[in-house]
């Protein structure tokens, strides 16, 4: 049997004591604490002092979402300059803590990019407008405008990002601003082709000499780079009377054979023709033209640069439409004009 002294129950019973009084005013001085201190985080950027937030979490949240989506549809990105660092800290109760300001100074503190959509008319931007479907409005109307045209303009649209701009205010000034330039240049061409347009005739003793002379003649091509795009013959469209040639508005146009211009204006759906009458009865067609190179009467060799592609008359597209006649017949070109006929 094992006895237990009373002085050691004694001693036992003052150490649970002590114990037990230290428990309770350590948590006295923890309540005590808790009742006038709060806990916080100061928040530094840059190793200024901002001032203190209540919830670290809470504030990296909100500026994680605002680089996100930043307060408007408009926005195209952020980018955050510094960010903050924090720190635990024990303060005073009554020490402010000011969340939603130092969010706000850090959202001021940024840079941000708004998405906007610039107009390009040949590589070179003109407007901006805030909405893709502004941009197209604008490019729709130039290109509705710019139909009629033989020099026409290329518009594109090109997304892009600016922290500050000045967008356009009106769709159809902005559109009419770009028109006017395209409408001036083509008014230009009118006139220069206009002052081809004569009434001048070739005296029929020259075409007659023509028409009966022997002819040896080797036909060559009337640009030097194309695509075919139309053959001559039965198409969709009706009775195609000639070989469509197709390339960049403004490819020199070369007399396919030596000969006399009899024609150099507008013709309807040929738009700018030029007509050249060559030995033997044979006559050229080179149609669509955006500006001649030559005049009625004058004599033409092989290979001379007679007129410019266009697209003027009935046409979809750039190209010389070009037709073979003899005694006013029409020939399939392909079979008479070739590149290897070319003087050159
Ligand atoms: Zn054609």
């Amino acid at each position: 049997m094992v006895r237990v002294s009373n002085k050691a129950r004694l001693s036992a019973g003052i150490f649970g004591k002590v114990v037990l009084t230290a428990l309770i005013s350590s948590i006295a001085i923890v309540a005590i604490v808790l009742a006038s201190y709060k806990p916080v985080y100061s928040v530094q950027i840059d190793g200024e002092f901002k001032g203190y937030v209540n919830s670290k979490v809470q504030l990296q949240r909100s500026i994680e979402e605002y680089l996100q989506q930043g307060d408007s549809e408009k926005v195209g990105y952020i980018l955050l300059n510094s960010r903050p660092d924090y720190e635990f800290e024990l303060v005073k109760k009554d020490v402010e803590t000011k969340d939603e300001e130092i969010l706000l100074g850090i959202k001021e503190s940024c840079d941000v990019y708004y998405r906007v959509y610039a107009v390009n008319v040949n590589d070179e931007d003109v407007c901006l407008v805030e909405s893709l479907a502004d941009a197209q409005s604008i490019v729709d109307k130039v290109n509705d405008a710019q139909k009629k045209y033989t020099k026409k303009a290329s518009v594109k649209i090109s997304e892009q990002y600016k922290k500050e701009y000045d967008a356009v205010k009106d769709i159809q000034v902005a559109a009419n601003d770009i028109i006017a330039p395209i409408k001036k240049e083509n008014e230009a061409i009118v006139k220069k082709v206009q002052t081809y347009t004569s009434s001048k005739t070739v005296p029929q003793a020259i075409l007659d000499a023509l028409k009966s002379s022997d002819a040896d003649l080797h036909f060559s091509l009337p640009v030097s780079s194309f695509v075919i795009t139309s053959r001559y013959g039965w198409r969709r469209s009706g009775y195609h009377t000639g070989c469509d040639y197709a390339a960049p508005l403004g490819t020199p146009i070369h007399a396919i054979e030596d000969g006399v211009v009899t024609c150099a204006e507008w013709k309807g759906n040929y738009g700018y023709l030029v007509k050249i009458q060559h030995a033997g009865g044979f006559e050229t067609y080179y149609a669509h033209c955006s500006r001649f190179a030559c005049d009625v009467g004058d004599t033409v060799k092989k290979g001379d640069v007679i007129a410019y592609v266009g697209s003027t008359g009935n046409s979809t597209g750039p190209h010389c439409h070009l037709e073979i006649r003899y005694d006013g017949a029409t020939i399939d070109p392909q079979t008479l004009a070739s590149a290897d006929n070319a003087s050159i």
